[in-house]
């Protein structure tokens, strides 16, 4: 079968490897229908031999697909069932997966990525694949309701697997309450995601900070952002002050976690701001924030990884009532077998392109 690894820095290829086995009892074998690239899949590359990426270390922590097979333990999915799976599989009974923070499972791991793999056991598998080994597949698969388990909806259920739930996790640790300013800082998936769930709870304006015009655009006219703001050409911090009466937002999404992102959601914050720093930039290159500024204003800032095996149960019906539709992000789908090329038009943010889908 195909399936997409990592070779050397910034290089990956797409080659033909076996097809998984069922190791462990709760394992089950996904053949994937569709497959996501993420930002982080781009990181990984880059910054390979930092974070242990190893040659042949295969790729993609989004998909969903069809069950092909299951272990003797697996009770909550059955063969030919079309499911979404979290982008870190989880035991779904540990400490921490039964205080709904699976993120810091305690046996899991991140699909494709050496995150986590401590605990992931040796053969952690990509779904950038045609198939895929899911372990404790009861906690880590979700069966799709009738309305999309399909071809058709593929598109806008896999983005709950990392960049919705991740843009969702955004929006509400970032306590949006209605008729309220909400700013997102990134103009990439997650960001537009962030933007597209943060009309889940009814603020007056959301104002989208990126630094690419045709995607700024795309925030404008599909995500839904209500104000764009290119930061190579505009001070973002005043463009909010204008907007807010010279006060600033009270709900910050940073989609981009470096060190103009997080100085600069701290500076247009409204006292008493709550800010949701999602991205990683801060593990590549480390951030010195102004944190005074935090404590001079009373805000709040929250961080961490997204808890998709919490929240799928909520998202699911919120895409399945036609409210919203996460697949918005996907501007391009190409087949498995270009993986490489879906790398570079995301790596080179190349106009028009957002997210990438991968169809094996
Ligand atoms: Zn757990």
């Amino acid at each position: 079968m195909l399936a997409t690894y990592y070779q050397d820095r910034s290089e990956i290829r797409v080659g033909k490897i076996d097809v998984p086995d069922i190791i462990n009892p709760s394992d089950a074998i996904v053949r994937v229908t569709l497959a996501g690239i993420c930002g982080a899949d781009l990181n990984f590359i880059d910054y390979g031999p930092e974070m242990g990426v190893e040659q042949g270390m295969r790729l993609g922590h989004e998909f969903v697909g069809i069950v092909e097979a299951v272990g003797k333990d697996v009770t909550n999915v059955k063969v030919g069932d079309r499911v979404v799976a979290s982008a870190m599989f989880v035991d779904g009974e540990c400490h921490h997966c039964s205080r709904d923070l699976p993120s810091a499972c305690e046996t899991g791991g991140l699909f494709g990525s050496p995150l986590f793999a401590q605990h992931g056991g040796p053969d952690i598998q990509g779904g950038q694949s045609e198939y895929v080994r899911v372990p404790f597949a009861n906690a880590s698969l979700f069966t799709l309701p009738e309305s999309l388990a399909s071809e058709e909806t593929d598109h806008m259920v896999l983005p709950l697997a990392d960049n919705f739930a991740t843009g969702y996790h955004g929006a509400l640790n970032s306590n949006i309450q209605e008729g309220e300013t909400v700013v997102v800082i990134g103009d990439g998936a997650v960001g537009q995601s962030a933007v597209i769930a943060a009309s889940l709870f009814n603020p007056a304006q959301i104002i989208l900070v990126g630094r690419h015009d045709s995607r700024l655009e795309f925030g404008k006219t599909k995500a839904g952002a209500t104000h764009v703001v290119n930061a190579k050409t505009m001070d973002p911090i005043e463009f909010v002050k204008s907007l807010t009466g010279g006060y600033g937002a009270m709900s910050i999404i940073d989609s981009v976690g470096n060190q103009d992102s997080v100085s600069q959601a701290l500076a247009m914050a409204h006292a008493g701001g709550k800010l949701s720093i999602l991205g990683f930039g801060h593990l590549y290159a480390p951030v010195e924030a102004p944190y005074g500024e935090a404590l001079w204003k009373n805000l709040t800032v929250h961080t961490g990884i997204v808890n998709v095996a919490a929240y799928m149960k909520k998202l699911l019906p919120i895409v399945e009532s036609g409210k919203l539709n996460p697949g918005v992000i996907f501007t391009n789908t190409l087949k498995l077998a270009d993986a490489v090329k879906g790398y570079e038009l995301m790596g080179s943010r190349a106009p028009g392109t957002v997210k990438v889908a991968l169809k094996p």
